[in-house]
């Protein structure tokens, strides 16, 4: 364990709300069950929290739980500082974090001003360095050698804005919308999530081919249910990475490895809401002998009660990795981020430098 903690990581599929830590959505859905009655089921919080497997129906509902606990200005800006700290806790390098811009007209909350209570969380924290404005040309954040010899943690971090598939196209476009407008600000891309169960992803085509053609990031949650048409007009769209890949099937492996697009891995995700059935066959283990491009990630730390040193662990015990070959998966994961060849190098330079300390 303490090798995968001690490794710089990357970590490119993480939701915000979902990335809550456990204390404080038990603090604040407590103090709503005292002041509100009957805003929230605080022992249906609980049971959720501390449940081993939860189903996908499950997950979805902790889900609407927690958004009815974040439902302000201030909330959304503790959570993004603390979900950032612990990650930083963690050993990651570079964060792309991801969350779905909401309204909460009761107090005057749009999606612009709740990403704007995001950018606050990540501007407060102060226990850690954060580079989170993209500049142009060459980056030497992690490098600069005013870091020779200080001891602070520093993180990369980039925001991703999700469409939630319960939204209508016209929501999805505001959301594109917002992130160009964000872009000067670390925005990098666009993510389609939510209950798959729910809507169909042609609702938010539009938008998401005008994210792209502006010259945003796509990245796709697919195959998280058996949904073969999906899949394969997913991987037509060709986004720039895909989430989870479970249910996929052959003709959609093939397309897969033909395409290169690299795959976003939850593990733990996967095999507590039962997407696979055990972790000896999961589908890491045939993309990663596959030599396809692949990165850990841990989804929702809070839900699935994770951390990403602890995917790593679980994928080198699972799979009978070694410490290098650990490294290596995590080193790789910096040519699939959503950032210009000037962050990249940086990544690249800085994993070379810790290189020696892990042979
Ligand atoms: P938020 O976007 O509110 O910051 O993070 C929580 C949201 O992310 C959930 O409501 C859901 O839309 C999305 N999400 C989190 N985990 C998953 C997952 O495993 N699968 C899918 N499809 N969506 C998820």
């Amino acid at each position: 364990k303490n090798w995968c903690l001690s490794m710089p990581k990357v970590e490119l599929h993480a939701h915000l709300n979902g990335s809550i830590r456990v204390s404080t959505l038990l603090e604040l859905a407590k103090s709503l069950n005292e002041t509100q009655k009957d805003a929230i089921d605080f022992s249906q919080v609980e049971h959720l929290i501390t449940k081993c497997d939860l189903t996908l129906t499950e997950v979805f509902q902790l889900f609407d739980l927690i958004h009815n606990v974040i439902t302000d200005h201030n909330t959304v800006t503790r959570i993004t500082k603390e979900v950032i700290e612990d990650f930083a806790s963690d050993n990651v390098v570079h964060l792309e974090l991801r969350t779905t811009p909401k309204r909460n007209d009761s107090i005057g909350m749009n999606k612009r001003s709740y990403v704007d209570a995001v950018i606050e969380g990540l501007r407060s924290v102060s226990s850690v360095d954060v580079d989170f404005i993209p500049k142009t040309g060459d980056s030497k954040f992690l490098t600069n050698d005013k870091c020779n010899g200080n001891s602070r943690k520093r993180i990369i971090f980039r925001l991703i804005l999700s469409i939630d598939r319960r939204e209508t196209t016209e929501a999805a476009m505001e959301t594109v919308k917002l992130a160009l407008e964000m872009r000067h600000l670390g925005v990098v891309g666009i993510d389609l999530s939510g209950n798959p169960k729910t809507g169909e992803w042609t609702t938010y085509l539009p938008a998401l081919k005008f994210a792209r053609e502006q010259g945003l990031n796509v990245t796709l949650h697919s195959g998280e249910i058996r949904n073969s048409k999906e899949i394969k007009n997913m991987l037509e769209f060709h986004p720039q990475r895909i989430g989870h890949a479970c249910y996929f099937e052959d003709e959609h492996w093939r397309k897969l490895k033909s395409s290169k697009i690299p795959v976003e891995i939850c593990l733990t995700s996967n095999i507590r809401t039962f997407s696979v059935a055990s972790i000896e066959v999961h589908h890491f283990a045939y993309l990663y002998k596959a030599k396809h491009p692949l990165v850990l990630c841990t989804d929702d730390t809070c839900v699935f009660n994770t951390t990403l040193s602890e995917e790593y662990k679980y994928a080198a015990d699972s799979f009978g990795l070694g410490r290098w070959e650990m490294f290596e998966l995590s080193r790789n994961a910096v040519e699939y981020i959503f950032a210009d060849n000037g962050v990249k190098n940086d990544l690249r330079k800085y994993f070379n430098s810790v290189s020696k300390n892990m042979e």
